[in-house]
């Protein structure tokens, strides 16, 4: 995982200026209150654009990278629609302020966001930041779609979360040295994580086999040889012929040769820049 760094004036003044823009347009003189003031009523749309440039297109826990495909695909638009989800840290339906009280000792949460309850609208206009936990810049993160190629409907990431209580992992300044990955694609970490890593079902069979391939890519293949390699079956079953066999057992490759799994997996890179940098 990469640490998401919410204090960059370059996204942060962009944002800002959008949500506030947003808030205030809510207000409604003739009754002295905002009215519809919901993350539902909000075009998200800019907003996912920038959170993704800031996150350098990968997602907030499983490191997909969402872009990727967009641009083979030539449809941006369309894909970061599909693709990605908008991360509330404190959830958007919350109902219980001591979520707040949790979540406040993450980032910028305290400073910059305040927790939003409905029941007790304010006549009071509101003087931003901080910003209602609801439309928050720094409650704010994008996830994939938590889409796992499975014989069955897995789900990771924000899709397996939903308002479960986790660990916002990517808030944590040292999380590139506290979550490590063994040569399995396991996740190697502090107990303390291990219900987090649940919620979010980062420890599925699927996502820990393309962690695995790309830790164990042989060297003579490149990133842009896996992602070649999902138009061309020859190329495709070379590279995985080529895996060490005492690490990618003969029904791990059968399962990532199959065109499906192999269109996420090459979304997963960011595991092979991870070995490099971190000289495994
Ligand atoms: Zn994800």
């Amino acid at each position: 995982m990469q640490y998401i760094d919410k204090t960059n004036v370059k996204f942060k003044d962009r944002a800002y200026t959008l949500l506030d823009s947003f808030i205030q347009g809510q207000w409604q003189q003739s009754e002295n209150c905002y009215v519809n003031l919901a993350y539902e009523n909000f075009n998200n749309e800019k907003l996912t654009k920038w959170l993704l440039e800031e996150q350098e297109y990968y997602c907030c826990y499983c490191m997909k990278h969402i872009l990727k495909e967009a641009k083979i695909l030539k449809d941006e638009r369309l894909i970061i629609k599909n693709e990605t989800t908008l991360e509330h840290i404190i959830p958007n339906k919350s109902k219980n302020s001591l979520d707040y009280n949790k979540y406040s000792l993450y980032g910028e949460i305290r400073k910059s966001v305040f927790f939003w309850d409905e029941s007790k609208m304010s006549s009071i206009k509101l003087n931003m930041p901080p910003f209602p936990h609801i439309l928050a810049y720094e409650n704010l993160v994008v996830s994939c779609n938590g889409e796992i190629p499975d014989q069955g409907k897995s789900k990771c990431c924000n899709n397996a979360r939903g308002n479960k209580d986790i660990e916002p992992l990517f808030y944590v300044k040292t999380v590139r040295t506290d979550i490590k990955y063994d040569f399995k694609g396991i996740i190697i970490c502090d107990p303390k994580y291990d219900q987090t890593i649940k919620f979010l079902n980062l420890e599925h069979q699927t996502l820990q086999l393309f962690r695995r391939c790309w830790l164990n890519l042989p060297s003579k293949y490149t990133p842009l040889d896996v992602i070649n390699a999902s138009k061309d079956e020859d190329l495709r079953n070379d590279i995985v012929d080529d895996m060490d066999i005492s690490m990618i057992t003969t029904s791990d490759k059968t399962t990532i040769k199959n065109s499906v799994y192999w269109k996420t997996f090459m979304n997963y890179f960011w595991f092979y820049l991870y070995k490099v940098e971190e000289k495994l």
